[in-house]
C-alpha cells in the first residue's frame, strides 16, 4: 500500500491532494487547489485560467495523473473522497475525468454536496464540475472499493458536513483527519469522536496542522458568544459583522447574540443564498423563511439608517458598499469574525474596508476562534491515536509539528514522515 502527496505539503496550507493505492485500487483523498499558489498565476475575474493545461503547467494539478487521451485525471482511480466543502479541498475535481471517460466517483458528505452544487452552478469552462458523478454519505456509512473500506466520520470544523476518513487497507488502518478542531461548540456535543471508535492500530495518521507554528487564539466558540454579546450590548449604533456564510457555528452564535440584545439580523444577498441552500439541513440556522434574518437590499437601507441600534448587519469578504450606503452613526462597531487577512491581496481589501470605517469613525475589533485544532489538542490527538506513523499536512510548518510532539513520538515509537511533493511512501 502506498501514499503519495501532490498538494497540501511542503508548507502549503490547503490544496490537499493525496493518492492512496492498495493493490490495484487507487483513490484520492481530497483534491483541492492551494489558493495562494492559484493567485500567483491567476486572478478573479480578469485573469481566469482558460484551460486545464494552464493548471497543469503551473503545477496546481499533478501531470503524473493526467490521461493523455482525455487530458483529464483518471489514472485508474476508483474514487475521490472530499472531506469537506472548503475550496482548498475540492476545487481541483473539475480536472477529473467523467465516469464515461473512466474517471472516479466523487464521494462526499450530504451537506458538502449541497454546497458544491450551489457553488458548481457558477463554475464555468475548465472549472466546471457538471460532468462529475457524486455519491453522498453520512457518518456510519461504509464504502467498499476494491481492497479498501472507507468509513467517513463526522468531525467539527468551521463548515458543516466535515469528515475524517478511516480507511481500512490490506496493510491496516489509515486515518486522515481532513480539517478539524476540538474546541468548537459542536465538538462537545458529538456523541462520539472518531478516535474513540478505533479498534485496531493506526498504521498512519495523516493529520492537519494549520495552527502549528502560528500565533493562535485560545478562544472557544462559547467565548466568541460571550465577548460578542458584551461588545454588541455596549454599542449604541449599528453592529457590522464580517464572517463566512459557511461558518454555521458563527452564524448561530450571532443569531443568539441578536436575540439576547434585541437586535435583528440583516444579511447581504450573498449570505442569503447560502442560508437558503442550507435550509432544512437541521443546522438550526436563522431562517430567511421565518424572517429570522432579513435581506439587505441595495437602496432600501432607510430602516437601518433610521434605527441602527436595532440591527446587526452581516457581511463577507471585507465588503464596504453597505457601510457607505447606511452611513452608520457614531457608536457603531465593526466585528471581524474571521481570521486576519494573510495574503497581500486580502490585506489591500482589508485596508480599503478600514479606510471606509474610518470615514464614519466606526471602531473595529476581532472576535474569532479558529476552525482548526489548537496545537495542544493536536498533541492530545497524537497521544490518543498513537499511530505507527505521523504525517503532517495543511501546515506552513511541518517540521515544527514534529518538534511539537517529539516527546510523544519518542515515547510511543512513532515514525514522523514529513511528506515531499510527488514522492511515494510505502506503508
Ligand atoms: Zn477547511
Amino acid at each position: 500500500m502506498t501514499l503519495r502527496f501532490f498538494g497540501g505539503v511542503e508548507g502549503e496550507v490547503g490544496g490537499n491532494q493525496i493518492l492512496l493505492q492498495d493493490g490495484e485500487t487507487r483513490v484520492l483523498l481530497d483534491f483541492g487547489y492551494n489558493f495562494s499558489k492559484w493567485r500567483e498565476y491567476f486572478s478573479f475575474p480578469t485573469s481566469m485560467p482558460r484551460s486545464l493545461d494552464e493548471y497543469f503547467e503551473v503545477g496546481l494539478l499533478p501531470s503524473e495523473l493526467r490521461d493523455e487521451e482525455t487530458g483529464r485525471i483518471s489514472g485508474g482511480l476508483e474514487g475521490c473522497f472530499i472531506t469537506h466543502a472548503h475550496t482548498d479541498h475540492w476545487r481541483g475535481i473539475s480536472a477529473l475525468a467523467s465516469q464515461e471517460e473512466g474517471g472516479p466517483t466523487v464521494y462526499l458528505g450530504e451537506t458538502a454536496h449541497r454546497i458544491l452544487m450551489m457553488r458548481g452552478e457558477r463554475l464555468r469552462g475548465c472549472d466546471s464540475i457538471s460532468h462529475l458523478w457524486f455519491e453522498t454519505f453520512r457518518t456510519g456509512r461504509k464504502i467498499r472499493l476494491g481492497e479498501l473500506e472507507v468509513v467517513p466520520f463526522h468531525v467539527d470544523h468551521s463548515i458543516p458536513g466535515a469528515y475524517a476518513l478511516l480507511i481500512h487497507t490490506t496493510r491496516g488502518l489509515i486515518v486522515y483527519t481532513g480539517d478539524l478542531r476540538l474546541h468548537g461548540s459542536y465538538s462537545r456535543k458529538m456523541r462520539r469522536q472518531f478516535w474513540e471508535t478505533l479498534e485496531e492500530p493506526v498504521e498512519a495518521l495523516i493529520c492537519e496542522g494549520t495552527n502549528v507554528g502560528e500565533v493562535h487564539t485560545v478562544l472557544t466558540e462559547g467565548d466568541v458568544r460571550r465577548l460578542g454579546e458584551r461588545y454588541v450590548r455596549a454599542s449604541s449604533g449599528l453592529v457590522l459583522v464580517n464572517l463566512s456564510p459557511l461558518d454555521v457555528d458563527r452564524l448561530r452564535t450571532f443569531h443568539r447574540i441578536a436575540e439576547a440584545t434585541d437586535r435583528r439580523l440583516v444579511a447581504t444577498s450573498y449570505f442569503m443564498e447560502y442560508l437558503r441552500a442550507l435550509e432544512g439541513e437541521r443546522l438550526r440556522l436563522p431562517s430567511p423563511e421565518k424572517g429570522e434574518v432579513l435581506e439587505y437590499r441595495e437602496g432600501e437601507q432607510e430602516e437601518l439608517r433610521r434605527d441602527p441600534s436595532s440591527y446587526i448587519l452581516l457581511t463577507a469578504f471585507y465588503r464596504w458598499r453597505e457601510i457607505q450606503e447606511v452611513r452608520p452613526p457614531p457608536g457603531s462597531v465593526f466585528i471581524l469574525s474571521t481570521s486576519e487577512p494573510f495574503e497581500e491581496e486580502a490585506e489591500i481589501e482589508f485596508r480599503r474596508l478600514m479606510n471606509w470605517l474610518n470615514i464614519y469613525g466606526i471602531q473595529a475589533t476581532q472576535i474569532h476562534t479558529s476552525g482548526h485544532a489548537f496545537p495542544e489538542d493536536l498533541r492530545r490527538l497524537v497521544r490518543l491515536i498513537e499511530p505507527k506513523r505521523l504525517i503532517p499536512v495543511h501546515t506552513a510548518h511541518p517540521s515544527s509539528f514534529g518538534k511539537l510532539v517529539s516527546d510523544i513520538l519518542a515515547e510511543k515509537q512513532i515514525e514522523f514522515i514529513e511528506p515531499k511533493r510527488g514522492q511515494t511512501y510505502e506503508i
